[in-house]
């Protein structure tokens, strides 16, 4: 199977013809014409109309303020589809100049193996210089621009910490993902708002299973949603988009760095497949108090299985979706399957048929992997026993930034059924 994929690599600008101040001047244009989009659309503007008016008036290369305006629409569509994250603001901080590759911005190899670049800042103003990055970063870089397969896209110059930046999007436009029923290993996989558990399976030995808990994402989302609430109460817009962007950059974050757990955890098997539950609506059997509930859960789990799934693909690893069918209510023993809300207590599983007892999310994950054999009218893996429960944590450490995550191990004990006791690995 032929998949398209897409990396953003970062460098830093090193100028040395033409105003730096160009840059700093197109980024304060990109940002009005943002903020000019978002005005217009309030003020009640036929979209179309709002793309010609801000494009033509910006002091921008065209296609360079055409990018800023659908990145407004962009915005304001995904607030008038599900308001996940309320009414876009205006941005009153730096704001990024978007570009194609060849018109607002050009890149050039160099003999010497260094790159340099060329942006128009402005209509016929320029900025030239050379790039400056790791050298992994530059690799990458060079392969998109001299491989066939690869192809160099948009970019974007921005101004983070006083130094100027080119974050560039190469895209590989042939990676090979094997084909999913070839696969030795199903990897079924839970997502939770605070956790995500993981079960490999090997026709039906089970060999493997993690619980990784993630709780700050939980905990940051309720914080910010209570602060976002408290300032646009008291009339604070200034803030609420500094602060919208720090919780989203938390928990993006934090998310790359559990799907890339999940995808390395994967790679210790055979062939792997991973399976995830098509969850196109909320799941039939969890409780959501609220609206805000369903949110904070609904967020994780639609991103964190994008990152898994891009990510694994990058590894040749196929992912594959199964219907929910009650997976987190069901006894996964194959003689008995009984399933009844009153089976899960939160984070328990018991049968209330024949006292099967486990971690209700690892529970879960290995109910993934049995609807997938049904899925392809193999075998269902009859559980006689499973493993203990380990169990993976993903922190900040206390002082540090949100980079340094320390991933802690423990083995949950006590969670083991009469008779069908777990084998400690
Ligand atoms: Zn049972």
């Amino acid at each position: 199977m032929q998949k398209e994929l897409t990396k953003t690599l970062v460098f830093q600008l090193d100028i040395d013809e033409g105003d730096p101040l160009l840059l700093s001047e197109a980024f304060l244009e990109s940002r009005r014409a943002f903020n000019e989009t978002l005005r217009l659309d309030r003020e009640g503007r036929d979209w179309g109309e709002i793309e010609d008016t801000v494009a033509k008036d910006a002091n921008l290369v065209q296609n360079t303020a055409q990018q800023v305006v659908s990145k407004a629409q962009d915005a304001l569509e995904n607030y008038y589809d599900n308001d996940d994250w309320g009414m876009p603001w205006y941005h009153h901080d730096e704001f990024p100049l978007p570009m194609n590759y060849g018109e607002g911005y050009n890149l050039f190899l160099k003999d010497n193996g260094t790159v340099r670049f060329r942006i128009s800042a402005k209509p016929y103003k320029q900025v030239k210089g050379e790039l400056r990055g790791s050298p992994d970063q530059f690799n990458r870089l060079k392969t998109a621009m001299t491989d066939d397969g690869w192809r160099v896209g948009t970019a974007e110059a921005m101004q983070k910490n006083g130094r100027f930046e080119l974050h560039v999007t190469v895209t590989y436009e042939q990676a090979t993902v094997r084909s999913k029923t070839e696969s030795d290993t199903v990897v079924g996989v839970d997502i939770n708002e605070d956790c995500v558990a993981l079960a490999a399976f090997t026709d039906d030995t089970i060999e493997d299973s993690v619980v990784i808990d993630f709780p700050e994402i939980k905990e940051e989302r309720h914080r910010f949603f209570t602060m976002r609430k408290r300032m646009q109460k008291h009339g604070q817009t200034a803030f609420n988009d500094q602060y919208r962007d720090k919780e989203q950059r938390f928990v993006h974050d934090q998310l790359h760095k559990v799907s890339r757990l999940v995808v390395e955890w994967s790679q210790r098997f055979d062939r792997p497949v991973i399976v995830f539950e098509d969850l196109k609506g909320m799941r039939d059997d969890i409780e959501y108090g609220t609206r805000m509930n369903r949110r904070l859960h609904s967020l994780p789990f639609t991103k964190l299985r994008d990152f898994i799934s891009y990510k694994s693909a990058w590894t040749g690893i196929p992912s594959d979706d199964v219907e929910p069918a009650y997976t987190s209510q069901r006894c996964p023993r194959t003689e008995c399957r009984h399933t009844t809300r009153g089976n899960r207590h939160k984070k328990r599983f018991k049968c209330q048929l024949c006292g099967f007892q486990d971690h209700s999310d690892r529970k879960a994950a290995v109910c993934v992997v049995q609807e997938w054999f049904k899925k392809q009218h193999e075998n269902v893996p009859a559980l006689n026993t499973l493993p203990q429960v380990r169990k993976w944590e993903l922190r900040r450490q206390a002082s540090g930034p949100v980079d340094g995550p320390t991933v802690t191990q423990h083995t949950d004990r006590g969670h083991h059924a009469d008779g069908v006791a777990g084998v400690s690995d």
